[in-house]
């Protein structure tokens, strides 16, 4: 396959270009490394994408191409209900999503990755089912106490409980030891047996509902963000600490939602709308 010379296009990026096809379409090559390379070459496709987000129409078909056949390797080598690689997820929410309604042709020739997509957002909601009903009952495991941190996580290992003299039932859970530290004086009257809860709920979970990133995982933490344009979005991550992320959270509050920058700096991290 002949790359058209693009002005972006450099020796180096033609060159990666080249062995990622031929990875792809190997006789010999595995079909991992097959799903692999696809997965690769939608990126290889997105990185050359204009500085405002549009994209020639012909690097999106490829890139959806791609996207396509790493799905639907993807699904031959993984278990029963593994969902597709985060690549293929990204593409198909991020970029796929945003042209199939005037690209319609988009929506019959990559069945396997519509297939994909479809499949996470069924697992997301039920996930998301399952976890709003073990918030509801017992919220206070799923967010930090500290007043003003808001970080919550969507399984109950990421936070640490008081390990005082507390009921189980109202023991505040705690992001870092920091925040632990800052909400002891409002704690400590309550920290004994038979107290009420001290934990001050300000209705955040009334309003998120958020799938457990990965059901085998420890868990991500999860910080509300609101631009400075009012939209509101959750950021959620498996690798970062909760200073991090209220880091994000300052940045993100500084700027408005879909400036460049921002979402580049963070590219990593998924994120779900709140409504
Ligand atoms: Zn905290
Ligand atoms: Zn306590």
């Amino acid at each position: 396959m002949r790359l058209g010379v693009g002005l972006a296009c450099t020796p180096d990026r033609r060159r990666s270009h080249e062995y990622l096809v031929r990875a792809a379409y190997s006789s010999s090559a595995s079909k991992k490394v097959k799903a692999m390379a696809h997965g690769l070459l939608i990126a290889w496709f997105l990185d050359a994408c204009e500085k405002d987000g549009t994209i020639r129409s012909r690097y999106l078909l490829a890139a959806s191409h791609h996207c396509n056949e790493a799905a639907k390797l993807c699904r031959e080598v993984s278990p029963k209900g593994a969902c597709a690689s985060p690549a293929v997820l990204f593409f198909m929410k991020n970029v796929f999503e945003k042209f199939s309604p005037t690209v319609v042709e988009l929506n019959y020739w990559y069945k396997d990755a519509i297939k994909a997509l479809d499949e996470r957002n069924k697992q997301i909601s039920k996930g998301q089912a399952k976890m709003a009903q073990k918030r509801l009952k017992n919220p206070h495991r799923y967010r930090c106490a500290a007043p003003g941190c808001k970080v919550q996580s969507d399984t109950g290992k990421m936070l640490s409980q008081c390990s005082g003299a507390c009921d189980r039932d109202k023991k505040p859970a705690y992001c870092s030891k920091e925040c632990q530290k800052a909400d002891w004086k409002n704690h400590k009257p309550f920290c004994r047996p038979g107290a009420e809860c001290s934990v001050i709920d300000d209705g955040f979970f009334d309003v998120v509902g958020t799938a457990p990133s990965s059901e085998s995982a420890n868990g991500a933490l999860q910080i509300p963000v609101e631009f400075a344009d009012g939209k509101k979005v959750l950021f959620s991550s498996s690798t970062m600490d909760p200073q991090m992320l209220k880091e994000i959270r300052e940045l993100a509050s500084k700027r408005n939602y879909g400036d460049g920058p921002v979402l580049d700096t963070i590219q990593h991290v998924e994120f779900s709308e709140v409504d």
